[in-house]
């Protein structure tokens, strides 16, 4: 059957972990539904990350329930990886997902129920949409970006690895997980690197023989629903590059990175930085040293037997670039030829014409059930906590929007006394105890339709 002649009870658009999740909720549930695709399953894990990403948790963690990743459950499995689990978690439970087909409209139907989805393959009439297009669509540059066409200019979604920048120094904006990996992984390979840091967590990868992930499981810190006010912004600085180590800002410029702070401007090939990194490495460290004490207490508390590890607190001297900060940077005399922002993502709903945002053109939501009634997010960071747009987390949110969808169909196959009554009376029209006779006497059909 083509798009054109199709009608479907819940479209879900997007097959990343979210869309697949929600299939098999769905499945579960036994309601009918359809995933599209535009391109390939997980095709953000192979396609918009970098060649030697590895996921930031270690395997027994970032999964779904029913199925285990093939290796070691504590390392870290690459991207590649990552998709290929998707695709067989998919083929597990045979989810009706149809790829190469993009969404490019949703339309509320007026005076009858549902919506018409626009797509790449024709219309298709849905009573209920799952929007699982992903936390991370569109990559954000600042508006600070010089126009400078003769320095090459990419964000961390096109970094591929270090051959394919051009040769000399690299200035990485931005200090969260992807700009610190990639800001290694270049100065491994030689590069000079220059790091922009601004405000950001950085857990410890481990501890008392415990992944990170472990702690904030046990800490409740995944199921916190709101992000500390004041702190939405800061980015989180974890890796499982190398086998997994703690992310240390001062062991990189000791290993011979430049830190430097806040990105600020750029004006005829200076660049100008705020004087904020020794503060905000400190803020990185006291974010640190605070999950150290909080399991430390939970230790204690629980008297679970983990060997101690006082190491983990000693933090090294400050560097040179720490403690006499640039201010600027002539880019042409520091041989800077190439700026990756890794500077976040932003996403885009402008194809989606229904009445599910703020004023903001926020998704307006409770646990990913939007305002517009029929319309579902998932996967958005903090749709329903800490941990919604990561890989197990998501999970869960596509169970809690699956049960909403069921108690949904329950409220409309809801038949009143009279409409009870018909359905009886059709019931013993139907009932062949009752012979052929009465049918003919009601002047029903053969097949005994009215
Ligand atoms: C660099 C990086 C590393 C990460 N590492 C981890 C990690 O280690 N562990 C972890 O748990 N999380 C990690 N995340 C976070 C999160 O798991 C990923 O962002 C993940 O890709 C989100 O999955 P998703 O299904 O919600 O969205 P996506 O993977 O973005 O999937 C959305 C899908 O929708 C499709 N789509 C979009 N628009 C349309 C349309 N209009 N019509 C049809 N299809 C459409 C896209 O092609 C895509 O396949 C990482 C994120 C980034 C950016």
């Amino acid at each position: 059957m083509t798009a054109e002649t199709m009608s479907i009870d819940t479209l879900v658009i997007g097959a990343g972990q979210a869309g697949v999740a929600m299939s098999e909720h769905l499945s579960k549930a036994g309601v009918q539904h359809l995933v599209l695709e535009r391109s390939r399953i997980a095709e953000r894990w192979r396609s918009a990350r970098w060649d030697s990403l590895v996921a930031n948790g270690p395997a027994w963690h970032d999964r779904f329930p029913n199925l285990e990743f093939a290796g070691d459950p504590d390392g870290f499995p690459g991207k590649e990886q990552v998709a290929d689990y998707f695709v067989a978690y998919a083929q597990q439970f045979n989810a009706p997902i149809r790829t190469g087909v993009e969404v490019t409209g949703v339309t509320r139907n007026e005076g009858r129920p549902g919506f018409s989805v626009e797509t790449s393959d024709g219309t298709i009439t849905a009573n209920r949409v799952v929007v699982a297009t992903g936390p991370f669509q569109r990559p954000v540059i600042p508006p600070i970006a010089p126009r400078d066409a003769s320095i090459k200019q990419l964000h961390s979604a096109d970094y591929r690895n270090p051959a394919q920048l051009p040769d000399g120094a690299v200035l990485v904006v931005g200090a969260g997980s992807s700009g610190t990996q990639i800001a290694d992984e270049l100065r491994r390979a030689g590069r000079t690197v220059y790091l922009s840091v601004g405000a950001h967590d950085r857990p410890p990868r481990s501890y008392r023989n415990r992944d990170f992930c472990w702690w904030l499981g046990v800490l409740g810190e995944w199921d916190k629903e709101v992000a500390t006010p004041g702190r939405e912004h800061v980015t989180i600085a974890v890796s499982g590059a190398y086998g997994g180590k703690t992310i240390d800002f001062r062991r990189l410029a000791h290993e011979g990175m430049t830190l430097v702070g806040l990105t600020k401007s750029f004006e005829n090939g200076v660049v100008s930085f705020e004087q904020d990194l020794a503060a905000n490495l400190k803020r990185g460290d006291e974010n640190l040293l605070s999950l150290l004490d909080a399991a430390d207490a939970y230790v204690a508390r629980t008297g679970i037997d983990l060997p101690a590890e006082p190491t983990a607190r000693d933090i090294p001297p400050d560097p040179e670039c720490v403690t006499h900060p640039l201010r600027e940077l002539d880019l042409a005399k520091a041989n800077v030829n190439t700026i990756i922002w890794a500077t976040g993502y932003a996403v885009d709903f402008s194809w989606l014409h229904v009445d599910a945002f703020d004023e903001k053109g926020k998704p307006k939501h409770q646990r990913g059930v939007s305002k517009e009634p029929g319309i579902y997010f998932l996967g958005l960071p903090w749709l329903s906590r800490r941990g919604s747009s990561f890989i197990w987390g998501v999970w869960h949110d596509a169970k809690h929007i699956a049960d909403h969808i069921v108690t949904q169909h329950k409220y409309l196959d809801y038949r009143d006394a009279s409409q009870r009554k018909d359905d009886a009376q059709r019931t013993q029209l139907h009932d062949p105890r009752h012979g052929s006779d009465l049918s003919h006497a009601l002047g029903t059909n053969e097949q005994g339709v009215i």
